[in-house]
């Protein structure tokens, strides 16, 4: 059967692949060499030199490609370094509309190395598409999305997004990180980019740092293969396997994190102590439409704030949790916790993400593959 026309749940475990040519043998082998024997000068094999390609790193970049229904795949040392790459098709005088609710190491990204080279960054909210035409100017070249938002579960309408990025012709890319292509695939709405932190869902396994890119446009893809390539911020053949070998089981994975997700989320807006919940498939969730209509389901990432807490009590919270890791980072199959304020988005200035609803007693959890009374017993003595 045509690769294309495989559902989603092959898609994860053939999509892309094909018996290794050598032995045939069913997962790819890590080739952890840098270097290819030529016949000749520029005589190989489509392989010269493990920066500019690698076979393992190609079926990994292959695989990529095909869950999120894109043409090209491009794998990255980080996620970072995959965000890196799509800032470096803009220059000097650009200017880039983003989301306020961002992953802090991606605004410290923008901030703080890219505004030295002159490209400017507008951060907004992008619940409301008009306000993302009103920060679009002349010099505008990149709408940039995360949806759900880190950490507080917003959601962005990626098809009204795209339908700008079209009107005044930018680019549109989505961090997929948090929902993965089993919840949404952003290439399908009109986004041109998409991005990942495989690090998180798409590893699944908490071994491992990687990014991803995957556009549809060959163009596109060209310019962003050129960046990958000079600028060097590959990942490695082990590295690639990892990746390549979680996203066999991302369906099964994602499912029982959305299951978790919903249970846990129940059991917290029904806990007296805990004063909000942040979490996309709650029916007064601000932007529960969008999501249902670009979602298959609702994931396992959730934020909340317990009644009347501190900074401190937040973090006596977390401290307490015994199955639960505090620990920075999510989408492992272990359940983690973490304290946006102290970690993920230390980085950010407390008046900026105050603005965003990143206040110092939320506390966000990526909720893992365990049995769910587990965890729900855990939360119950960790709040109190
Ligand atoms: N985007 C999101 C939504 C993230 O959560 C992260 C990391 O936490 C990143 C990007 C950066 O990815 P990496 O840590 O793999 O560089």
């Amino acid at each position: 059967m045509g690769e294309k026309r495989l559902k989603f749940n092959s898609k994860t475990v053939h999509g892309g692949q094909q018996p290794d040519k050598a032995y045939g043998s069913v997962m790819p082998p890590i080739y952890q060499t840098s270097t290819y024997a030529q016949s000749t000068p520029g005589g190989h094999r489509g392989y010269a030199y493990s920066r500019s390609a690698n076979p393992t790193r190609t079926a990994l970049e292959n695989s990529l490609a095909s869950i999120e229904n894109g043409n090209y795949g491009l794998a990255f040392g980080s996620g970072l370094a995959a965000i890196d790459a799509v800032i470096k098709l803009l220059s000097p005088g650009d200017e880039v509309v983003s989301i306020n609710d961002i992953y802090g190491g991606s605004y410290r990204l923008f901030k703080q190395i890219f505004e030295k080279f002159g490209i400017r960054f507008h951060f907004i909210g992008m619940q409301d598409a008009e306000k993302i035409e009103g920060s679009i100017n002349d010099k505008t070249r990149l709408i940039w999305v995360e949806t759900p938002t880190n950490p507080m579960m917003n959601v962005i309408d990626i098809k009204a997004a795209a339908q700008l990025a079209k009107k005044y012709d930018l680019l549109l890319a989505v961090d997929n990180t948090f929902a993965t292509p089993y919840l949404q695939t952003p290439l399908d709405l009109g986004a041109d980019i998409v991005m990942h932190s495989a690090t998180k869902y798409l590893g699944g396994h908490s071994d491992v740092v990687v990014g991803a890119l995957v556009v549809k446009d060959k163009n596109l893809a060209d310019k962003l293969y050129f960046i990958q390539n000079a600028s060097g911020a590959v990942c490695g053949p082990m590295d690639s396997f990892l990746v390549l070998r979680g996203i066999k089981t991302l369906h099964v994975r994602m499912q029982r994190h959305c299951e978790n997700g919903k249970a846990i989320a129940e059991y917290l807006t029904n806990n007296p102590k805990i004063e909000k919940v942040y979490w996309p498939g709650f029916e007064d969730h601000p932007n529960h439409d969008v999501a249902k209509s670009q979602m298959t389901d609702f994931g396992g990432m959730i934020s909340f704030v317990p009644k009347g807490s501190s900074y401190e009590d937040a973090v006596k919270i977390v401290e307490r949790l015994k199955v639960f890791t505090l620990a920075e980072s999510l989408g492992g199959v272990e359940s983690l916790a973490g304290h946006p304020a102290s970690m993920t988005h230390a980085s950010i200035p407390k008046e900026e993400r105050e603005k965003s609803g990143v206040v110092d007693a939320l506390i966000r959890l990526s909720v893992g593959i365990e049995d769910v009374d587990d965890l729900i017993a855990d939360l119950e003595q960790a709040i109190g």
